[in-house]
């Protein structure tokens, strides 16, 4: 497990008077999914390109850390699901390679406790960042079912079932984008994705990077409140293009897992520097980075997400959403229900 806070010198060691980890900070969180919405580009739904949904979607970023507290099983179970301790050889805790996870968390527990680990000692963003796409992806699958078969049907009773239910996606929509925006952006903190989370711990330092056990909540909170605001971001993410890798989510979300990971050593470097105090450039302009990286991997994925959707399928029976769409296929029995 961990926890941000004093150790008891180890870096595995258990936390005593533990404060959560916080990603990017209550101020870092809101303005990363915030600015992400407000940049989608015009082939997305209307409905999520509103100044309203992103405003709220900001707000939900936040839902992952101000959950936090509800209860022991709650936090067991969701508390893991923000980070990932990759070592320096890109291992996951010791265990299987960051580029060659097993595609469930089941396997993944399993092949961490081949190496006396477990998925809750080791974290397990990775999942986490694939499962809430694959979420967001059904949901626009079924957003687009319900948008064709509401314009195509005749009888208005129909008509107005197939709104209400399109009104209730659109709800779940913003609630499980904005839930998942705040994973998202934990990744593009280095301190997210590596063994040296706070402080560089009991590991070779020939460089002497730093020891201090308030490293990780002083940049990702303090240091990103005083010193991004949502124009550094909305800037910042202007030169970023969209990207489409044209490979799997699995394939995605190692490289973006990756490219956070090539930061950790560059963060280290910069604490050494004494960067991270007000008015650094350098420590500023690091943060901007990699908060605006946030912004435009959000803002990809759910662009990913949109398209991606064209071909899934949804409802029982399954019905296709190419053929919904194309008018071959009545879906109403597939969304409502035979039974
Ligand atoms: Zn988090």
């Amino acid at each position: 497990m961990r926890k941000i806070g004093l150790t008891l010198g180890l870096v595995l060691a258990t936390a005593v008077a533990p404060q959560a980890a916080f990603g990017w900070g209550a101020t870092g969180h809101r303005i990363i999914s915030e600015v992400a919405m407000a940049t989608l580009p015009a082939e997305l739904p209307a409905f999520l390109r509103t100044p309203d949904a992103a405003r709220m979607v900001g707000e939900l970023g936040r839902e992952g850390d101000r959950s936090k507290g509800a209860g022991r099983l709650h936090g067991a179970e969701r508390d893991p699901g923000h980070y990932i301790d990759l070592y320096d050889d890109q291992t996951v805790f010791g265990g299987p390679k960051i580029d060659n996870l097993p595609p469930t968390r089941e396997e993944f527990d399993t092949a961490m406790r081949a190496v006396g680990q477990s998925q809750y000692k080791a974290g397990y963003l990775y999942y986490e960042l694939i499962e809430g796409w694959l979420q967001l992806r059904i949901d626009f699958a079924y957003w687009r079912v319900l948008a064709a078969a509401e314009a195509a049907a005749t009888d208005p009773a129909r008509k107005a079932e197939y709104a209400a239910d399109r009104k209730l996606r659109e709800m779940l929509i913003v609630r499980d984008l904005g839930y998942w925006s705040h994973f998202v952006a934990d990744t593009t903190n280095p301190l997210h994705v590596s063994i040296h989370f706070n402080g560089w711990g009991n590991f070779p330092n020939p460089n002497n990077y730093t020891n201090s056990n308030t490293i990780h909540a002083r940049f990702e909170g303090e240091f990103v409140r005083n010193n991004v605001t949502s124009k550094d971001l909305a800037d910042a993410v202007k030169t970023i293009a969209v990207r489409d890798c044209a490979c799997t989510i699995e394939q995605r979300t190692v490289q973006y897992i990756l490219d956070s990971f090539k930061n950790v050593v560059p963060l280290y470097e910069l604490e050494n520097k004494g960067a991270f105090v007000p008015g650094n450039a350098a420590g500023k302009a690091f943060a901007i980075e990699r908060t605006a990286a946030a912004v435009a991997e959000l803002r990809d994925l759910v662009v990913f997400a949109w398209t991606s959707s064209a071909t899934a399928t949804v409802g029982y029976p399954i019905v296709n959403v190419a053929d919904v769409m194309a008018g071959k296929v009545d879906p109403y029995v597939a969304l409502f229900g035979a039974d």
